[in-house]
């Protein structure tokens, strides 16, 4: 028998982070992953951006959300001992003028932080220029998911367990009992495969499937930026982009499809007209819900069952504020922000 205080369901992004955070504030713990099911975080740029490009503001509680975020994944990079982020600037290509009026203006007023105010016109080596020119979001950057789960996994040792979970095993009473796992707590972080999860399948979830490419090009140059222009173009390392990504709320499954290809592919051609061979095509499907904010907090029976999931589109600039909001919630039930809870769902749970 192992005894433990928390079980956490997935080693996605969301149980990677509440692992870590668990466990730096005393926690024992079980992670309990197939990495098989979901190639959600494994197939994602982990790009942060700190503006919402369709209407020009700042990404919800940005302001909150940045300092944790850079905080959290530094303090891993020294746990690790390994470069985990990437500072950068994305680079916003203007196609009308009326678009460079609202990005001057919020410059100077709401995202003071988070815009350049020059507007550049020099070409950047290999991407289509626009006679408009183009300006950057300051204070963006990505973190490196697959090595970031990868070393999590490695750091969680024997607290690893790599199986399916089974729900039909679990078993509730004073205790939280799992095959040969005893726990006071346990936290599901499933992401979009909780729809299988009896607990929470009455959250409305409203998952996005989204593929990417990994793409060579030895024409481009564009240095640590982020191209954003209907698309996102980012640097890996020396010649070596992630090209991303596509939105499918229908086709819900993992496989990659010849669609999101051929739609990459013509995202790809109006950044550049430079040659480029496909290296790698990826796909994962997004745990977004129906008001996209994240899902947190407990079951509403079962206080000692939680949930992590709901991260959507932005699980890297979520998951450490928010993680930290649900350890507090665990060890001293420091009450969740209405935004954020399950309970906001509890009209949907059926006893
Ligand atoms: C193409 C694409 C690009 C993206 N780009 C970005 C980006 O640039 N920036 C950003 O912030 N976000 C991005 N995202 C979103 C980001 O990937 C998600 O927000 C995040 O990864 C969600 O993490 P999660 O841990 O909740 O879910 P998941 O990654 O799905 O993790 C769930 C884990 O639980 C496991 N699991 C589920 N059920 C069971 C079970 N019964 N037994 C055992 N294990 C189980 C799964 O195998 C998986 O390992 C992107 C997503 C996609 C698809």
């Amino acid at each position: 028998m192992i005894n433990v205080d928390v079980i956490v369901v997935g080693q996605g992004l969301a149980g990677s982070v509440l692992s870590l955070k668990l466990k730096e504030q005393g926690y024992t713990i079980a992670v309990i992953d197939q990495p098989e099911l979901s190639a959600c975080s494994k197939v994602a740029a982990g790009i942060w951006n700190p503006v919402v490009f369709k209407r020009l503001t700042k990404s919800w509680m940005i302001d909150e959300l940045l300092p944790e975020l850079l905080r959290f994944y530094r303090q891993q990079e020294k746990l690790f001992n390994a470069s985990l982020i990437t500072e950068r600037e994305i680079v916003k290509i203007f196609s009308e003028q009326q678009e460079i009026d609202l990005w001057k203006k919020k410059a100077e007023g709401e995202l003071k932080n988070y815009l350049d105010e020059a507007i550049y016109t020099d070409e950047i080596t290999g991407i289509k220029k626009s006679p408009l020119g183009y300006s950057k979001v300051l204070r963006a950057g990505n973190l490196d998911v697959k090595l970031f789960l990868q070393l999590t996994q490695e750091y969680l040792k024997d607290g690893f367990i790599n199986e399916e979970f089974n729900y039909k095993d679990l078993r509730i009473s004073e205790t939280i009992d799992y095959k040969n796992i005893k726990a006071k707590h346990i936290v599901f972080a499933d992401g979009y495969l909780m729809k299988h999860n009896p607990y929470f399948n009455y959250v409305p979830f409203k998952p996005a499937k989204g593929e990417v490419l990994t793409v060579g090009s030895e024409d481009l140059d564009i240095g640590s930026n982020i191209i954003n222009k209907n698309a996102f173009l980012m640097q890996l390392e020396n010649g070596i982009y992630k090209l991303g990504a596509t939105y499918n709320w229908d086709d819900l499954n993992e496989a990659k499809s010849e669609v999101a290809l051929n739609e990459l592919q013509d995202k790809f051609s109006k950044l550049s007209e430079a040659p480029y061979k496909i290296i790698e095509h990826e796909a994962g499907v997004r745990p977004s819900v129906i008001d996209r904010r994240p899902v947190i907090g407990s079951h509403p029976q079962h206080k000692k069952i939680f949930v992590f999931n709901g991260l959507g589109t932005k699980g890297v600039m979520l998951a450490p504020y928010f993680a930290q909001k649900l350890v507090d919630h665990i060890k001293v039930s420091e009450p969740l922000n209405d935004e954020v809870n399950v309970a906001r769902f509890n009209k949907f749970f059926v006893h």
